[in-house]
């Protein structure tokens, strides 16, 4: 092609568009193909935002153009061409749609994708960095381009794919839309085909709903599944139209297709996948659901469909009720709209409820999955209820730390006389277990939720009640609630009373040990908690739950250590010894040193001791004295 007379200019990639093309091209496929679906998809969305601004009234460059896709193979050459009469591109909307990744995370996904080069075709689609895939079968492109706007010139792009590209302006007439030039590298020839790229577009790009045409005929069925009745559709149909939709290959775990017509019509194809798509978490804002008004598309991923806590959801939604040329911005103020994103909400939310009560393997399957994400349906006041059916945790009741329970459940559990829910949070489920909080519960036989994710303790405390049930942390509750429980463990080895002049005594070495901590804690007092551990600290007001202070805390920047009750268990043996100690010298160094180790091991525990220095120096010397005893116990020399 010679334009001599056309001035011609040079461009580099950005940096992150040649590594991308690097790995790229140093990768290895078992499924080139893809590539074809990259680049129909483009079109295919350049068509869609053509029509859009159609509907809207924008003046458009040849507007009788008909809206389709056009394959043209050329196996002498070994060129394939595609062309479509879409949006085209200006010059600057090259440089920055093409020159550059302009995704946010781009550097996190080329580390993703350099440690994942077997699933490198399908990160590519998911990251919206399609176009780049011709590279893995050309050795050059050549893409011309004439955008939609009035009075626009021509361009032409070439590149090799290995660092730069150029652009030059054509003064021919060119068509609207854009026309790709693969000239196919010597092992990827087949893709000259006919029976090649017709198998490419079957498989991955039937449900494109404009025309695909190689040569004359048109390859794809311009179906709208979601507007056929129910009980027409099978199975693989929707498995092929969720793979077409997200690129998932595996099975959907549920599907919810839905026709509603009062008060407002609309028909819904959604999908729950079975696994998280989130793949490497730089895709969290990439989700929602595509809206069609009259089978048109109108935007793509829309947001305001979901809520957020459903982002895991896929499909599309379709509805007569909307006008065609409502814009994207009004979406979310106009009635209509607002209901069907209702309704829709209430489809998905009503579908787990019955998907956890008829099948509870693969609730479990879709809580370990998706759990995350819902989860953060908090704030969703109107569906509180479902909501909180939907929750899952895992339990003292639990025989491991893959089991789950729901509220209903531990409600059904619960002891005749239990007003309240009780959860712990903490790092593990032996973390947690060991701690000395939950002992009296453990000894009372009082089911405990475990959390384990810092996010846990905003739902928890964000809900407060289920049914009639204050949702009450272990570190807050009111011993009164609790202590009026049988134990149900008895006590295997039995301690004696004190003595009425060792109580006094032991209120005696209390006062002492508070003297010793000083304003680091506003009271020392005895425990009815704890059973095998000899002191814990305990929160004063009961506003927030220690791990809760702890997040506030780093929010704030805020890393003072909150001042607590230490309780202390006056039938531990270490306190015993303790009171022995001070009745016979109330000033004994033992008790110092002892008071201070108690109050840093239990800051250590709630995760607030920043500086272990003294801690372990104080142990070091605790064990060397006890080293001398016993040795000199045993007699040893
Ligand atoms: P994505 O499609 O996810 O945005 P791609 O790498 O596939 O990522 O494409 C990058 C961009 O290049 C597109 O967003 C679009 O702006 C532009 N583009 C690619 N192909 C076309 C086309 N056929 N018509 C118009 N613009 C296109
Ligand atoms: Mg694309």
């Amino acid at each position: 092609m010679e334009q001599n007379n056309n001035e011609t200019k040079q461009f580099e990639f950005k940096a992150e568009v040649k590594q991308l093309l690097n790995i790229l091209v140093h990768s290895l496929y078992t499924n080139r193909e893809i590539f074809i679906r990259e680049l129909i998809s483009n079109a295919s969305d350049a068509l869609d935002k053509l029509r859009f601004e159609s509907n809207k009234g924008t003046e458009i460059e040849q507007n009788d153009l008909a809206l389709e896709i056009k394959l043209e193979l050329d196996d002498k050459n070994n060129t394939l061409t595609i062309t479509d009469t879409g949006i085209g591109m200006t010059e600057e909307e090259i440089v920055s749609n093409i020159g550059t990744i302009a995704k946010s995370g781009s550097a996190e996904f080329l580390q993703q994708l350099k440690e994942h080069q077997n699933e490198v075709n399908n990160i590519i689609g998911k990251f919206g960095v399609g176009f780049y895939s011709v590279f893995m079968v050309a050795d050059k492109v050549e893409l011309i381009t004439k955008s939609y706007k009035k009075d626009q010139p021509a361009y032409k792009w070439i590149s090799d794919g290995l660092g730069s590209y150029e652009i030059t302006e054509l003064k021919e007439k060119t068509n609207r839309g854009t026309s790709i030039k693969v000239f196919l590298k010597d092992d990827a020839k087949d893709f000259a085909q006919k029976y090649r790229v017709e198998q490419g577009i079957k498989k991955h790009s039937n449900f494109i709903s404009f025309p695909i045409k190689v040569g004359e005929d048109q390859i794809n069925t311009v179906t709208a599944l979601w507007r056929e009745p129910k009980s027409s559709v099978k199975k693989d149909q929707y498995k092929e139209f969720y793979t077409f939709l997200t690129y998932d290959s595996e099975e959907p775990l549920e599907i919810i297709h839905k026709s509603v017509d009062a008060p407002i019509q609309f028909n819904c194809l959604l999908f729950i996948p079975s696994k998280n798509m989130d793949m490497f978490g730089f895709n969290r804002e990439d989700y929602g659901l595509d809206l069609y008004i009259r089978r048109v598309l109108i935007q793509h991923k829309n947001k305001e469909l979901l809520p957020e806590y459903l982002s895991f959801v896929r499909g599309v939604v379709d509805s007569e009720d909307l006008p065609l040329n409502i814009s994207r911005e009004t979406l979310q103020e106009n009635l209509v709209f607002t209901k069907i994103a209702n309704t829709v909400t209430g489809q998905i939310l009503t579908t787990l409820t019955q998907l956890a009560k008829d099948d509870k393997e693969k609730y479990t399957q879709f809580w370990n999955e998706h759990g995350k994400i819902l989860k953060m349906g908090y704030a969703d006041y109107a569906n509180r209820d479902k909501y909180m059916d939907l929750l899952r945790f895992n339990s003292s009741n639990s025989l491991n730390a893959k089991e789950y329970t729901s509220l209903a459940e531990y409600v059904e559990r619960k002891k005749e006389d239990q007003k309240e829910i009780y959860y712990m949070f903490g790092a593990s489920r032996e973390a947690v277990a060991m701690d000395p909080h939950v002992e009296i519960f453990k000894r009372k036989g009082i089911e405990i939720l475990y959390l384990y994710e810092p996010a846990d303790e905003f739902v928890m405390s964000s809900l407060g009640k289920y049914n009639d049930f204050n949702i009450v942390s272990v570190d807050q509750a009111d011993l009164i609630n609790i202590e009026k429980f049988e134990d149900v463990e008895s006590s295997d080895k039995k301690v004696e009373e004190l003595s009425k002049d060792d109580s006094l005594q032991m209120n005696s070495l209390l006062s002492k040990m508070k003297e010793y901590l000083g304003e680091r804690i506003t009271e020392v007092k005895i425990s009815s908690r704890l059973k095998d551990s000899p002191a814990c600290l305990v929160n004063t007001d009961n506003t927030m739950s220690a791990s809760m202070q702890k997040i506030m805390g780093i929010v704030n920047k805020d890393n003072a250590i909150p001042k607590k009750i230490m309780e202390i268990n006056q039938d531990h043996h270490l306190v015993r010894n303790m009171l022995k100690i001070f009745k016979n010298d109330t000033d004994d160094q033992f008790i110092k040193d002892a008071t201070e180790q108690l109050y840093d091991s239990s800051l250590l525990l709630e995760g607030y001791l920043s500086d272990p220095h003294k801690l372990v120096s104080r142990i070091n010397h605790l064990l060397a004295e006890s080293s001398e005893w016993y040795t000199a116990t045993k007699n040893i020399k």
